[in-house]
């Protein structure tokens, strides 16, 4: 079991519910690295933290951009 890196509870998968199993030593390194995309290898979608809900999409919090219709 591995812990979230931002809440530090057991990383779960909020699209499908099972806990986030790094499958090598490198997915277990990309979880302190916001820059390295995560996804979950049950349901192959984009890491999702149930707890916190913040994604592993990559993409480093605190891009906050207004997008318009
Ligand atoms: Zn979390
Ligand atoms: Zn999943």
């Amino acid at each position: 079991m591995v812990e979230c890196a931002y809440c530090e509870k057991p990383l779960t998968c909020d699209a499908c519910g099972v806990d986030y199993v790094p499958p090598t030593p490198e997915h277990y390194e990309a979880l302190s690295r916001p820059e390295v995309p995560l996804y979950c290898p049950n349901c192959e979608a984009v890491l999702v933290c149930h707890w916190c809900k913040t994604p592993y999409d990559g993409e480093p919090e605190g891009q906050e951009d207004a997008a318009g219709g």
